[in-house]
């Protein structure tokens, strides 16, 4: 099985993402987890992103494209009889175009496109309202989890901060992005007939029954 997982950022991507490459026996493959492995094995192409981003200059997309195509040639997706979850690519519709290409050199076409849709409010409220225990690293949230404690972590008494990634400003800015960037995708996958939208504002299990029920339809 083939899949693409998309979704933006507080919408519980990672959860469902590991349930699905769990159940299912693929591989997760992240684009950040395909950076750091060609860059930390300093493969030609992990060096030649080196470069770039030495100068200070963005990763060209067909370099992006070149890594995951590589990955897609690798022992778990084969043994999976060329199964994988994406997560994090495509990103744009060039990108969505290209791997349609690295699947019919495979001999495989996309089976699903999972979108996991939350109300833009909802995440930014999500996200904005999370506290972060810098010792244990526990998470919580100012309105969904608090700690007995304002401001205080429960198991070590450390005083809780908010990342600088979670402020309501950047959230939005990140949102924006997604949208700005996912919205042509959504609507190429759309128009391929395999976009399955998903209700994630559920609780997580539920969120993953929809897509097993879909996943499951499939065999
Ligand atoms: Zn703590």
């Amino acid at each position: 099985m083939r899949i693409v997982l998309l979704g933006p950022p507080g919408a519980g991507k990672g959860t469902q993402a590991s349930r699905i490459s769990d159940t299912y026996q693929i591989p997760h493959i992240s684009t950040g987890d395909i950076f750091r492995a060609n860059m930390k094995n300093e493969t030609p192409l992990g060096l030649k992103a080196k470069e770039y981003m030495n100068n200070g200059q963005l990763v060209p997309d067909s370099l992006v494209i070149d890594m995951v195509s590589d990955r897609l040639q690798q022992e778990d997706v084969k043994k999976a009889d060329y199964g994988y979850l994406l997560d994090g690519f495509p990103r744009t519709v060039a990108q969505a175009e290209s791997l349609d290409e690295i699947n019919k050199n495979n001999d495989g076409g996309l089976n699903f496109v999972i979108n996991l849709e939350v109300p833009f409010d909802i995440l930014i409220d999500r996200i904005s309202g999370r506290r972060i225990c810098p010792v244990c690293q526990a998470t919580y949230h100012i309105s969904n989890n608090k700690p007995k404690l304002d401001g205080i972590c429960d198991l070590d008494g450390a005083k809780l901060f908010q990342r600088e990634d979670d402020q309501e400003e950047t959230v939005k800015n990140r949102i924006k992005v997604y949208q700005d960037q996912t919205e042509p995708l959504i609507d190429y996958y759309k128009d391929s007939g395999i976009l399955v939208n998903i209700n994630g504002l559920q609780h997580m299990d539920d969120v993953f029954t929809d897509i097993k029920k879909i996943l499951d339809g499939a065999n």
